[in-house]
């Protein structure tokens, strides 16, 4: 028997990169799961793959009535909510503060807030009552930029601190009921998108480049895929970890003990 047997699950950003493994892996461990992206294309590959474990919804996590759809979706057709994986979220591509102009600063700030903080505020909200009535759990997806400088530009590594500031006080606010946990990959081969404000004062490099920036940024020296992060979510998702709350696991290849 998998490790999320029976366990009904509502992940954002399940189309592509970490959200999509994490996805397959909750699958292959027993769960069924719901997801909410933008990404027509992206979903209907999920929906060819998993017809009858996941639930796609094309939608924003921006818009607080997505996340009600996606949350009466999961109840509706598996008939309850265990677990909401806040995932979905884009970057700012190192972007330097002195260099962008104010104007493209403010739009960058509500922009980039507005998706990966206030878009995991609307998924908690939205699926709190259904988690209560089954003592489930929350797992944000965090950073090293959320410890760390130099994870990105001031409006990533910003946002990110944010996530952990909410994970925490949510984790405070709903003991005993509802575990609040989140995981912390580093530098990770994805496609997460650059923000249009901050595209022209960015340079955007190929895979390859960033393979290697990857590589040397990390005590491990790996140049980490999706799949690598996948046991963190397995582990607190699970009945296993049911003494762990208000903490985030790093799968980062050691950014605590990068010597300097
Ligand atoms: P990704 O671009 O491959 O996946 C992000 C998914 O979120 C996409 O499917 C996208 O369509 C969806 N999405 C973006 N904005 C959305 C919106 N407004 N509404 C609905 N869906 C939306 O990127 P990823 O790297 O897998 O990113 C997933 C999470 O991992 C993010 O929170 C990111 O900050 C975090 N993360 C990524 C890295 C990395 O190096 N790639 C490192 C640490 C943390």
């Amino acid at each position: 028997m998998g490790q999320l047997s029976g366990k009904s699950i509502y992940l954002t950003g399940g189309a592509s990169g970490i959200g999509k493994a994490v996805t397959e892996a909750f699958i292959e461990e027993g769960a069924v799961l719901t997801i909410l992206d933008k990404s027509a294309e992206g979903l209907a590959e999920l929906k060819k793959k998993f017809s009858d474990t996941v639930k796609c919804i094309e939608g924003d996590v921006t818009v607080f009535e997505d996340h009600v759809t996606a949350v009466r979706t999961a109840t509706e057709t598996f008939g309850k909510l265990d677990v909401f994986v806040a995932n979905a979220g884009v970057f700012d591509g190192f972007a330097k503060f002195e260099k962008v102009s104010s104007d493209a600063m403010s739009e960058a700030y509500d922009m980039l807030f507005t998706i990966n903080v206030k878009g995991y505020f609307h998924g908690a909200k939205a699926s709190v009552k259904e988690l209560k009535k089954v003592s489930g759990n929350m797992i944000f997806t965090v950073s090293g930029a959320g410890f760390y400088p130099d994870g990105g530009g001031v409006w990533y590594t910003s946002s990110k601190h944010a996530q952990i500031g909410l994970m925490r006080q949510l984790a405070f606010e709903l003991a005993p009921e509802i575990r609040v946990n989140a995981v912390a990959p580093g530098g990770t081969l994805t496609a997460l998108h650059v923000i249009p404000p901050l595209q022209p004062f960015v340079k955007i490099v190929d895979n390859e480049t960033k393979e290697k920036s990857i590589k040397t940024r990390n005590p491990l020296r790996i140049a980490m895929t999706s799949e690598d992060h996948v046991g963190a979510y397995v582990l607190l998702a699970s009945d296993k970890a049911r003494a762990i709350t208000g903490e985030v696991i790093s799968s980062d290849g050691g950014l605590a003990v990068r010597g300097l």
